[in-house]
């Protein structure tokens, strides 16, 4: 279901949407009524979660839809649009290949941005082959338009932006993709603690690392 073509119809999205806030709810990547989750409609629109729900419990009609500038389109009198808007609409308006968006708060990752540390992108091959370098982008107030400012520089060139002190930006052309990337950064990012645990981090070899980085600039290009 959240790996949808981009002609799936509004209900299938809705429903793709409360499926994908169930599982990164489950999988402690949004706790509490953190983190938003958005799809491009087939007509251009997008259809985003509301402010203030868990993502986890959502219901299908509890979703709104903006247009590219942020008017609101349909919406519920006892619903506003996630306070993070114009973050998941930079990305779409940047990115024509992008159809989904998810922004969570995830444990591990986000611990790196507030202990300082950059992204390990460089000690597990798949992250290599698949994401690359995760930047960390400057700090910005939550639910303001400076989220939106501080992803600018970084999202035509990356699917997954991690925010300095807040959590993460994962997109892709539909919700399993984004929420693919999303568990990649969480899975790297606690290995890489547990690893500086135990004493040494190992990086994959410099000449494996260059194979994995042309494998991967070939997928990109497709
Ligand atoms: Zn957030």
């Amino acid at each position: 279901m959240l790996n949808f073509p981009a002609s799936i119809t509004e209900s299938d999205l809705r429903l793709a949407i409360v499926e994908c806030g169930r599982i990164a709810y489950e999988r402690h990547l949004m706790t509490s009524n953190d983190g938003n989750i958005s799809a491009r409609m087939e007509n251009g629109h997008v259809l985003i979660t509301p402010s203030g729900i868990s993502k986890g419990r959502l219901n299908t009609d509890d979703m709104l839809i903006v247009d590219l500038d942020g008017n609101i389109i349909s919406s519920r009198p006892d619903r506003e649009p996630s306070s993070e808007t114009p973050m998941h609409l930079e990305v779409y308006r940047q990115r024509e290949d992008v159809r989904a968006v998810v922004h969570a708060h995830p444990i591990f990752a986000t611990t790196l941005t507030v202990a300082g540390l950059e992204f390990p992108a460089d000690v597990l091959p798949e992250v290599l082959l698949t994401l690359g370098n995760v930047p960390i982008t400057a700090y910005a107030t939550p639910s303001s338009h400076e989220d939106a400012e501080v992803i600018r520089p970084f999202i035509k060139d990356h699917n997954a932006i991690l925010l300095r002190q807040h959590g993460s930006l994962t997109c892709g052309k539909n919700l399993d993709e984004a929420l693919i990337h999303l568990e990649r950064i969480e899975h790297v990012a606690e290995i890489y603690w547990r690893a500086k645990m135990l004493g040494e981090v190992k990086r994959v070899p410099p000449e494996a690392q260059a194979r994995l980085i042309e494998l991967r600039e070939k997928s990109f290009k497709r």
